[in-house]
Order: C-alpha cells, then sequence, then structure tokens
C-alpha cells in the first residue's frame, strides 16, 4: 500500500516540474539526447570490436590445416626424434598393442648367416646434419574428413635381409599391394626366398652384402674395398645367379665401399651393362653414390627413412609418419624395414589400405625409377 502511494506521488510531481520550468525541461532534453548518442556510439565500437575479433580468429584455424604445416617440417633422414605431440597429418590408425615382444634390431643388422661370434652385425644409418622433426599438434579432425582425397604422393616400401629364414618372409608375402624385398646371398634361404617373392608377385633385388666402416661382418657374397674390378663384378653375378632374376640391387650395410667412388663406379657400372636399378641404402651420408650417378647419367633411388631402427610399433608408425611428410614434400618417399622386425607386416598390412585412402599411391622401386 504505502509503495503505490509513493509511486503515484512521484509520478504526479515530475509532471508538475516541467510544466512549470519550459528551460529545465530542455535542458532535460538536451542530456538525454546526448546521452542516447554516447550509448549508440558504444554500443558501435563494441560491435567493431567483436567483428574484427572473430576475424582474426577465424584467419588462424585456416593456418592451422595440418597439409600446409607438414610440408614446412624437415624430417630427419636417419634418427627421427619421437615428440609427444600428435603427427600433423592424421596419425596412423593405431589398433591395440600386440602380444608378440619385439625383437631388437639395429637398421643394419641380420642375424648373421655364418654364425661369426666375433663381430657385432650392427651398423648405425648416416647421421643427419639435418634438424629432427618438430611435429606440430594435429588440427581439427573434421578438417580431413571433409576434404576430397587428393594425390599426397608416391611410397615405397622395401624390406631388407630376406634370405635368412622363410617363416619371418611370409607375412610380408601377403601383404595386398606393392613390395621391393632385397634378399641377402648366399644363405640357406636366399634361392627359396627370391622364388618365393617373385610368385607373390613382390619385386625381388639382391641386398648386397658390402664392408662397412664398423668392421662388422657384412655376411657371404660381400664386396670388400680391397677387391679389384674383375672380383666385384664376379661376386655381383655370383649373387645374381643365385637369387635372380632380379630389378635391382641395395646395399646391405657398406658405409665403407658406398663412400669408395673407384668401386662404386664398377659397381654402378655393373648395373647399367645389366639393366638394374641401383637403390644407395643410404647407410653412410658420406655416400658418393648420388653424385657418381648423376656424372655417370644412371637413375638411382635413395632410401629415405628406416622404419624399424625402433623396434615397436608405435615408433614404426612414427617413423612412417615421417616418410609421409617426406612424400607430400618431395612427390615420394622410400622407407625401408627388415623381415626380422616381427611386428613390421601386420603393421603394413594394416596400414596399406587407409595410407591408400588418405591419397598416397604405393609403388616399387622400379616403378619410381621408370618414372624418373
Ligand atoms: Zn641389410
Amino acid at each position: 500500500m504505502r509503495k503505490t502511494a509513493q509511486k503515484k506521488s512521484t509520478a504526479t510531481k515530475t509532471p508538475r516540474k516541467r510544466k512549470n520550468s519550459g528551460s529545465i525541461n530542455r535542458m532535460d532534453a538536451l542530456k538525454a539526447f546526448i546521452t542516447a548518442c554516447a550509448v549508440v556510439v558504444i554500443s558501435l565500437l563494441i560491435s567493431i570490436t567483436i567483428i574484427v575479433f572473430h576475424k582474426n580468429n577465424v584467419k588462424h584455424k585456416v593456418n592451422e590445416d595440418p597439409d600446409v604445416e607438414i610440408v614446412n617440417n624437415e624430417i630427419n633422414d636417419v634418427e627421427p626424434v619421437k615428440t609427444p605431440s600428435e603427427p600433423p597429418t592424421a596419425p596412423l590408425y593405431a589398433p591395440p598393442p600386440a602380444v608378440q615382444t619385439p625383437v631388437t634390431h639395429s637398421s643394419e643388422t641380420h642375424k648373421a648367416p655364418l654364425a661369426s661370434k666375433s663381430a657385432p652385425v650392427s651398423e648405425k644409418p648416416a647421421a643427419s646434419s639435418k634438424p629432427a622433426p618438430v611435429v606440430p599438434a594435429a588440427g581439427t579432425s573434421s578438417n580431413n574428413t571433409a576434404k576430397p582425397v587428393e594425390d599426397k604422393g608416391v611410397l615405397v616400401f622395401v624390406i631388407d635381409d630376406a634370405g635368412n629364414n622363410l617363416h619371418e618372409l611370409e607375412p610380408f608375402l601377403r601383404i595386398s599391394g606393392p613390395l621391393t624385398i632385397a634378399v641377402l646371398p648366399g644363405l640357406p634361404h636366399s634361392a627359396e626366398a627370391a622364388r618365393r617373392i617373385r610368385t607373390a608377385g613382390k619385386e625381388v633385388i639382391l641386398h648386397q652384402p658390402m664392408e662397412a666402416l664398423g668392421g662388422q661382418n657384412p655376411g657371404p657374397g660381400a664386396i670388400y674395398s680391397n677387391m679389384s674390378a674383375d672380383e666385384i663384378r664376379a661376386v655381383l653375378r655370383r649373387n645374381i645367379e643365385e637369387v635372380g632374376p632380379v630389378k635391382g640391387i641395395n646395399n646391405h650395410q657398406g658405409s665403407m665401399i658406398t663412400m669408395n667412388g673407384n668401386i662404386m663406379k664398377i659397381i654402378l657400372a655393373f648395373c647399367a651393362e645389366n639393366n638394374l636399378f641401383f637403390l644407395d641404402s643410404r647407410t653412410t651420408a658420406d655416400t658418393a653414390v648420388p653424385v657418381l650417378a648423376k656424372q655417370m647419367g644412371m637413375k638411382i633411388a635413395e632410401r629415405d627413412v628406416f622404419i624399424d631402427n625402433e623396434q615397436n610399433k608405435d615408433a614404426m608408425r612414427e617413423f612412417i609418419t615421417g616418410g609421409l611428410a617426406r612424400a607430400q614434400k618431395n612427390g615420394k618417399a622410400v622407407m625401408i624395414g627388415h623381415t626380422w622386425s616381427s611386428e613390421l607386416a601386420p603393421l603394413l598390412a594394416e596400414q596399406f589400405p587407409l595410407l591408400r585412402n588418405r591419397g598416397f599411391t604405393i609403388k616399387t622401386v622400379s616403378d619410381i625409377i621408370n618414372e624418373k
């Protein structure tokens, strides 16, 4: 009751005031007008600020396109360092961990064919001066699904060190898609491994053992730096007779030999005469092969990534992801793994269809040499 009474009294007071003083009334109107103008101006300023802020935000999101980012990353040739962040392309599909225990080997290890007790059979691949890959965080996954599949580049997978046994080789032969498999000579299963690889429709190459700087035993049928040109050619012919016909040759170990221009000239000339390609495994950064091949007018291929320097699926996935970035940047990437990587065949079998769906083309070494 009291409230309504107050309201009534104020309501009656105000009009009386305005009636009594015209100038005060005009002042009030002016003040009201100025206040209204101020409110309008402030609202406009706030709106403009909001619009500008929103535009900037959208710009940032566009720059996070993962496919644009990945091309800017240099990938370390040899020992990509794992980073905790997600890879820039959509990461490879990771199924639940397998039960098998990984076997530890380094990239140029194979089960010593002649059971040499003394020599450690490991040769670290070349250290590269390039920085370790810094992988930015992944963009939103919806970005990828919305895009049409585009050509992301060519991937070549090479599996080294076949010939030690057949049971490690078999899972690779069942992979649906192109594979190049390199067979070591002079081992109990060399010839049979090569035969099975051909029957499975995969590409066979000779995995030519060569002397390494570290003095490891490269195994039977190896090329050493103290050999004559005739001896080198004879070794190559004998090895090819055993595992051939082959499409090409790549080096097993061989850091010492691939650095040696004189010997590599003999080997490359042998390749040219016999219509074989040479794939440089790049076990040393100081390899003479690329320069020599250029001088001799020969097309060669070079290894970009070792997949299984670390023997677990997660690490191998990261190496492959590095290869994908390479392929996107350079048009192609050659990735080398080994038959003794027990988890590699299942990983490739699982990844081949996924990689194709993402726009990568899987080919053999011959394919990329012929397209050069
Ligand atoms: Zn090898």
